[in-house]
């Protein structure tokens, strides 16, 4: 601990956003980022606990305050090599992640702020690029092949663990681009793509092999795979998307989120869709059905394209401000969250369930919502909904389902391979992420169920363990 006095007397700063009507003109990232010299007070701001909360809400085990002490001393080439060993792409999480370790800093419990840990993490690895001390490693290969179906956190961190233990590993990835939500869902003003792809060259320079366009069980037979590889692993996300099955769904206007994300992220890299499948939003009234963070990337997404108006709602009630009595500290807090998309002019509200969409000949131009309050569970159980009978129409030319996601698209593949499915739609494994076949491995979403990209990441990075275990063990 470099500066044992520093959180007393420093603030904590954050790097902030662009303003507000200069960021709303493109789809940039929109995260600003401080001088070298900043980044290392706001390290030494680390008191480093006895007990590290941070390093035990970080799904990827970093190791915080050791990473933040080498920053505050200036040991940029260090605080990287440490902070590498537990987390595969800190230019990832460093931008996407929802900081869990921050809400579980022992500075939280005083009037402190918590330390800049994301952004702080952001800064070595960004270093590491910028200054050329993250080069492509020589591997030493131990003769045994992987494949790995889906290219999203899961599969990439998956990939670069084997890779970098010697493993020949083959991506196959169903889309055109690699990535997975990373490049699909996760909007451009949150993550540029080109960050996977300065990764992406990284990971091929090293040996890495990637098959885009290839659905594993469609383009390529999972038999073909298994008697190639010696081992098969499923990173194939929880793409599908929650419906809302009520009158008027056919309408046109009425779209899933990941429909807009997607095509926008595509537009960006120049992949233009067909006219009459395009969702355009510019001059429309757009409402955005579900509170969270896809629904704020639609925020977002519509007030870059210029839409007239941008209304979010849910289901649930609005969480408290500040603190949140049932998520105490050190937990995660269940607490109103406004991104930056909310900053850039939406109207939210909550206890509102969708009723009917309503429309003119077949274009939708207005939803009908319904009041509703939410009753306490007796015993533990889950909340009970109550509707009042109070309803009102919302205008809107587009409605965007951002619901979430209820489970993967597995059917194919665990009917193929002899997989158990659970009851979330999800691909049944064990604790070390071995599946019903004994060749075949999950994790990510797909095992979990929609997530986060550091979750998905540990995933994986626990299942690089038990299929390099099992081949030092003579068992792959
Ligand atoms: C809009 C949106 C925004 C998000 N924002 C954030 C955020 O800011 N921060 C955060 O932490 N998390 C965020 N998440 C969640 C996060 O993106 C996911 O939890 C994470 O990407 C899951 O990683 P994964 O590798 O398991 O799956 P995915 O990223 O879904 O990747 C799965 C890949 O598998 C491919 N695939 C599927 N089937 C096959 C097949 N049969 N053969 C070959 N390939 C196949 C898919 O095309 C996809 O590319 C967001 C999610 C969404 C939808
Ligand atoms: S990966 Fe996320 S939770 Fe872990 S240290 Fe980085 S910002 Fe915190």
């Amino acid at each position: 601990m470099g500066n044992p006095k520093a959180f007393l007397n420093l603030p904590r700063k954050e790097a902030g956003y662009r303003p507000v009507s200069e960021r709303i003109q493109d789809f940039s990232e929109v995260e600003q980022t401080l001088n070298s010299g900043d980044r290392r007070l706001q390290a030494s701001r680390c008191m480093d606990c006895g007990v590290p909360f941070c390093h035990w809400a970080c799904p990827l085990g970093n190791k915080v305050p050791e990473w933040q002490d080498l920053l505050y001393k200036g040991k940029w080439k260090e605080a990287f090599y440490l902070l590498e060993q537990t987390n595969d792409f800190p230019e990832f999480t460093g931008r996407v992640c929802p900081a869990l370790c921050e809400k579980s800093c022992v500075l939280n419990l005083s009037q402190t702020e918590a330390v800049t840990i994301r952004e702080n993490e952001l800064a070595i690895i960004e270093a590491a690029f910028r200054e050329e001390y993250m080069q492509p490693r020589q591997i030493k290969r131990n003769g045994k092949s992987v494949a790995i179906a889906g290219s999203g956190p899961a599969g990439l961190t998956l990939a670069n663990r084997l890779n970098r233990k010697g493993f020949n590993v083959t991506v196959y990835e169903k889309e055109s681009l690699i990535g997975g939500l990373l490049r699909y869902g996760i909007p451009n003003f949150k993550l540029s793509k080109s960050i996977i792809d300065r990764r992406l060259n990284l990971m091929r320079q090293e040996g890495v092999v990637f098959c885009p366009n290839t659905q594993v069980g469609k383009d390529i037979a999972v038999e073909t795979l298994l008697s190639e590889y010696d081992a098969l692993c499923l990173a194939i996300g929880a793409e599908r998307p929650r419906d809302l099955p009520v009158e008027g769904r056919q309408l046109k206007g009425v779209h899933f989120a990941m429909d807009l994300l997607a095509q926008q992220n595509n537009i960006l890299q120049g992949i233009t869709p067909e006219p009459d499948t395009q969702i355009r939003l510019k001059d429309k009234h757009v409402l955005v059905i579900g509170g969270g963070d896809t629904g704020s990337d639609c925020v977002g997404t519509a007030r870059r394209q210029g839409a007239a108006s941008v209304t979010q709602i849910e289901i649930l009630p609005q969480p408290p401000t500040g603190s949140n009595p049932e998520t105490p500290w050190p937990m995660y807090p269940l607490i109103l969250k406004t991104t930056s998309s909310h900053e850039e002019g939406c109207l939210r509200r909550w206890n509102l369930s969708t009723t009917r969409f309503l429309g003119k000949e077949d274009q939708l131009e207005a939803v009908e919502v319904e009041e509703v309050s939410w009753m306490p569970g007796i015993n533990g159980s889950r909340p009970q909904m109550k509707t009042s009978g109070k309803k009102e129409l919302i205008r809107a030319d587009v409605a965007l389902l951002a619901m979430g996601f209820v489970g993967a698209c597995t059917e194919d593949l665990s009917e193929k391979l002899g997989l158990e499915n659970t009851r979330f739609n999800t691909i049944g494994v064990d604790k070390s992420f071995k599946t019903a076949h004994p060749k075949v491995f999950a994790c990510g979403d797909a095992a979990t169920g929609a997530s986060l990209v550091v979750r998905a990441m540990a995933t994986a990075v626990k299942l690089a363990e038990t299929i390099d275990e099992a081949f030092k063990n003579n068992k792959l």
